[in-house]
Parts: C-alpha cells; structure tokens; sequence
C-alpha cells in the first residue's frame, strides 16, 4: 500500500517525520522492524486456544508507557529490519506452525506495509488476523485496515488526560482511544465463534495500575455507556508489575492490592460484561516474551 512515508501522520502523534531518512516518536523508519515471531500461549483463552496465537512483535511504539514490560523492543528499539514479503512470509510459516492466528502485536506505525504484506498472502491464509494495539490510533490509519482485520484488541489504559501524560506522555489518549474503539467496533460488530474459537469480534483490555482504581471504573463505565455487552470482551487484567521507569514514580512502583482489584470487578460484575479476568496472583513474567529475534529472518532482503 501506498503511503507517504517521508510526512508521517498514522498514529495521533502526527508527528511528520521523514521516515524515509530518519525516525519518528515512534523510533521507526520506513523499513518494517520486529523482534519475534512466535506461537504464545498468554493471549486470552479465546486467542491463544490450544496452539498458541501467531505473534509478530514489532519493535517501536507509539505510546510511551514508563512502565512497559517490553520495553527492550518498544522503547529501545530491538529488533531486525525485514521486508514486506518478509512479513509475508513470516505470516505463512506462523499459519504452517499451527497458530490460531496471526496477532500483530503494536503495529500501528508499520500499518501500511502490513496491508501490502496481507495483501501478498491473504489468499493463502484461512485464519484470522489479530489487531493488539495500545488503543492509541488514529480512524484514518483505522479505516486503512478496514477488512483486513478480524479482530480488534485494543487496551483502553486511562481515562483520566493527567494520568495518560504522566505514566505514557499521552495526553490526548482517551480523546483517540475511545474513538479508535468505537471505530473497531463498527468494523467488527458482532463476537464470531468456531466453539471455543473466536473468529470475529472486539476485545477491550484494560490493566488495573496502582492508584487508579477510579480511572479504571470510569472506563468501565464508558465502555458500558457506548458498547452494547453482547458484541464484545472485556479482558481485566490484574498483573501490573512495576517496570522500566516505574521506579520513577513511587506510586506506582508497586503491585495492585486486592482492595483496587476488587473495586473494578465489582463494577464489571455488576454491568454483567462477558469476557475475562486474570487472577490476581498470576504471574507476571510468563506474559513476557524473550526477545531473541526468533522466528524473524536476520537478513534484509529489499524487495
Ligand atoms: S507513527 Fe511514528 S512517525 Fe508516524 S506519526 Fe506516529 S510517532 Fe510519528
């Protein structure tokens, strides 16, 4: 797909970098970069099913969480530049592995290469292609994708424009994310299952940090405001762990407690929402992959 990759403007940065001969917020030029490829058996139940979902880790980011627990790849940039019938290629082998699906994990700034790629093997792939994001999307780079994707499972982190500054220099994040969201759920209205398989449809997750237990029920309370309960999931998730620069900020440099977990389940068990919530004791470093580069070629092949 065409894009013009010399003034970017794919993610609500618009910060209009020369991604041809330098690199935006996002750390990325105009070569694709991803740090693994892999089967992962952590998504939701419904993702990773009994194989495991296809990951592709790009390297980069849009949002600039300080605490994010894939910092090595998404704030320093790890990873290997590939081609976009790479990428293709890459997708077919995750299909040949027996993965559920392929989940592109944080793509947002690579969306144009990624359409050219699924345009270049979309008729060899029969299973469904996964949107992870931060939430944090523009609708124009959205519409882009626009029946190319089957399922969208985008986070919706924060609420509150003081706390999305703070924790991920975002300040406009619920301005863009709620819209992304809506625009995630016009395209993919209704939860499509092949038993315990899901085909079709929109999950929302949400990561309870310390702290924010009222930001995290306004969430909740928007989600249910806006989005009818049957035609999505909601993933709870329980696991923060303090991470990268947490440290910086000595109020979140500290697990959940079971009081701020219980206040957020309350309001979702009272809005009846269907979907899934971790224990809060599970582990956080299995959700953490090793990025070594595996399953992603090390050669740059310009084609
Ligand atoms: S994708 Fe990267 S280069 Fe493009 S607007 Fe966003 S931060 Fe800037």
């Amino acid at each position: 797909m065409d894009y013009n990759f010399s003034e970017c403007t794919l993610c609500p940065r618009m910060c209009g970098a020369d991604r041809v001969n330098s690199t935006g917020i996002c750390g990325c030029g105009a070569d694709i970069k991803a740090a693994k490829a892999s089967l992962h058996m952590w998504e939701e139940p419904c993702i990773s099913v009994e194989n495991g979902s296809g990951t592709v880790f790009f390297s980069g980011c849009t949002l600039k969480c300080c605490f994010c627990q894939n910092h090595e790849i998404s704030h320093k940039n790890f990873g290997s530049n590939i081609s976009i019938s790479q990428l293709a290629e890459i997708f077919l082998q995750q299909q040949d592995k027996g993965a559920e699906n392929i989940n592109l994990v944080s793509g947002t700034h690579f969306v144009p290469q990624i359409i050219s790629a699924l345009d270049i093997i979309k008729h060899k792939l029969s299973i469904p292609v996964v949107y992870n994001s931060s939430g944090y999307e523009r609708i124009e780079t959205l519409k882009m994708l626009n029946g190319y994707i089957d399922i969208y499972l985008p986070d919706l982190k924060y609420f509150s424009s003081e706390i999305s500054k703070k924790y991920s220099k975002a300040e406009n994040y619920f301005k863009y994310a709620s819209r992304a969201i809506l625009e995630m759920h016009r395209q993919q209205p209704v939860l499509k299952w092949d038993g315990k398989r899901l085909k079709k449809g929109l999950i929302i997750r949400h990561l309870i940090l310390p702290h924010c237990r009222h930001d995290s029920i306004k969430i909740i309370d928007w989600i249910n405001e806006n989005i009818p309960k049957e035609s999505f999931l909601l993933s709870l998730m329980s696991q923060y762990t303090p991470s990268y620069k947490s440290c910086e900020y000595p109020e979140i440099n500290r697990k959940i407690t079971t009081f701020e977990y219980n206040s957020v389940l309350e309001k979702i068990i009272e809005y009846d929402f269907n979907g899934f919530t971790q224990d809060k004791n599970s582990s956080n470093e299995k959700y953490i992959p090793d990025f070594d580069l595996s399953g992603i070629p090390t050669f740059f092949e310009k084609k």
